[in-house]
């Protein structure tokens, strides 16, 4: 084992005793005022990457309680116990049901909290997948918060690994080392242990992080650093500064010749993006669509899942624009992939409204339904926008572009989008809460989009707003200059 990041670690624990305080949750006493005490954490996984013990201390009173932030932690738990100062180990009560939840309150200030959490099994992309090289874990499979928060906090983070391993960059790093905030505790992120290698790749306004597997063929693909530098281009063509810029993107290579499997971003302390790309990608993977898409989602603040239409429909929007504005498609392609994926999304769907098809997703799995019918109303936004003299779709998303790090109901996104007149609420209005399909034809005439006898897309009249739509709406920012990180031997320590 060793250890890649010291602090304080356990080290400085008092030796003063208190009952073991597991079995039924105890009211909280009202004359103390709740602790907002920052946590130490420190997160140990074994040899063969399957089991971690995150050991949790506070660093003064307690807080009321420990929290996983989702219940994929409570399928993984092996054990949760309260180790006392003097070594000794008393169970702790962890709830029967939900995220798992530690009654700390009563617990002594040197007390600590270990559980351990098995990584074996898997649990898709809410919990853990393994690889011969790594293990991926959400955090929402392992990230405890002590609750209530304080916002401010640094909550440090110690990790004692394999010899070789290290953990891609999803915490912040300061003078002190690691630690994790309260957007590692709202958010769920994507962490990587195993022997990685690491690449910081200059983008518009700063740099951003690619972590992949040291052994990979993927690392020595020609390929791959023009993929992450060419996403994270086009992840600027909204307000000039790239969405990537302090992101850490992990890659995860897969057999086969698709050059992107999925993709699914994260946000957290710092932002984490996870990608499943082809071990040997073609040279396709250059433009491909996915990762410019993840890499939208980070244009605007969290939207909640059971409004995907929106979330969705921006970053579905967005892969196409952007590719288009960076270079990675011409606009006449990118017409011609939005007009398809409009035309994939009027045929799917199970006959509800897109709002009651966005909540009921992940059962019916009308994703094309629920992404492209919101990239239709999008789409609508942005056209009537510019063709009623009101700006841009780009000018409204800047508004909020530096809140990515808080949480917006679709409603209260389109409220910071929109001026007194509403003009964005009331164009989704008309197609929120009805089962057909958003009615493209006058947004098409403004664009000139007709469709040719043979089915395909044609191009007439004047172009001016087609071309408007696909270039860069400002000046983008210069890239940014990234620490170089010397090239690895496949399995070193880095
Ligand atoms: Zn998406």
């Amino acid at each position: 084992m060793r250890t890649t990041r010291l602090d304080r670690g356990l080290a400085g624990v008092l030796v003063v005793l208190v009952p073991a305080c597991g079995g039924a949750p105890v009211e909280p006493s009202r004359e103390r005022a709740a602790s907002l005490s920052s946590v130490r954490y420190e997160i140990a996984i074994d040899d063969r990457l399957e089991q971690m013990t995150e050991t949790l201390c506070s660093e003064g009173p307690w807080t009321d309680r420990l929290v996983s932030i989702h219940a994929e932690a409570r399928t993984r738990l092996a054990s949760a116990r309260v180790v006392h100062a003097d070594g000794t180990e008393d169970p702790i009560d962890v709830g029967s049901s939900g995220p798992l939840t530690m009654r700390t309150r009563e617990l002594a200030p040197d007390d600590c909290v270990r559980v351990r959490l098995d990584l074996g099994s898997s649990g898709g992309m809410s919990g853990c997948m393994r690889t011969s090289a790594l293990v991926m874990c959400a955090t929402s499979a392992f990230v405890l918060a002590a609750e209530p928060w304080r916002t401010n906090a640094r909550h440090r983070v110690r990790l004692v690994l394999p010899e070789g391993a290290s953990m891609s960059p999803i915490f912040g790093e300061d003078e002190e080392g690691l630690y994790l905030d309260e957007r590692s505790h709202r958010y769920v992120g994507y962490a990587a242990f195993g022997a990685l290698t690491r690449r910081e790749i200059p983008v518009p306004g700063g740099c951003t992080t690619v972590v992949l597997p040291a052994s990979s063929p993927l690392a020595a693909s020609p390929h791959f650093v023009p993929w992450v530098a060419r996403a994270g281009r086009a992840s600027a063509m909204i307000t000039g500064l790239a969405t990537a810029r302090g992101a850490t993107i992990t890659a995860i290579p897969m057999p086969g010749d698709t050059p992107v499997l999925f993709g699914m971003a994260g946000r957290g302390t710092r932002p984490s993006v996870i990608a499943l790309v082809a071990e040997d990608p073609p040279a396709s993977l250059e433009t491909d669509w996915t990762l410019v898409h993840e890499l939208a989602h980070l244009a605007t603040p969290y939207v909640p899942s059971e409004d995907a239409w929106l979330s969705e429909g921006l970053a579905t929007y967005y892969q196409e624009v952007n590719r288009a504005r960076a270079g990675m498609q011409s606009a006449e392609q990118a017409w011609r992939e939005i007009d398809d994926g409009l035309r994939r999304g009027a045929r799917d769907g199970t006959g509800v409204t897109l709002r009651i098809e966005s909540r009921e997703m992940q059962a019916s799995r009308a994703y094309t339904r629920v992404y492209w019918g919101g990239a239709a109303i999008v789409m609508s936004i942005d056209v009537a926008l510019r063709t009623r003299g009101l700006g841009t779709l780009d000018a409204r998303i800047a508004r909020v572009a530096d809140r990515h790090d808080s949480t917006l109901s679709a409603e209260a996104l389109l409220a910071a989008f929109d001026d007194d007149d509403r003009v964005v609420r009331d164009i989704v209005a008309s197609w929120l809460d009805t089962a057909t399909f958003p009615d493209l034809r006058e947004a098409y005439a403004a664009l000139g989009l007709t469709r040719r006898e043979d089915g395909t897309l044609g191009f007439e009249g004047d172009p001016s707003l087609r071309d408007a739509i696909m270039n860069p709406p400002v000046e983008i920012a210069s890239n940014g200059t990234c620490p170089a990180i010397p090239p690895q031997d496949p399995g070193h320590i880095e």
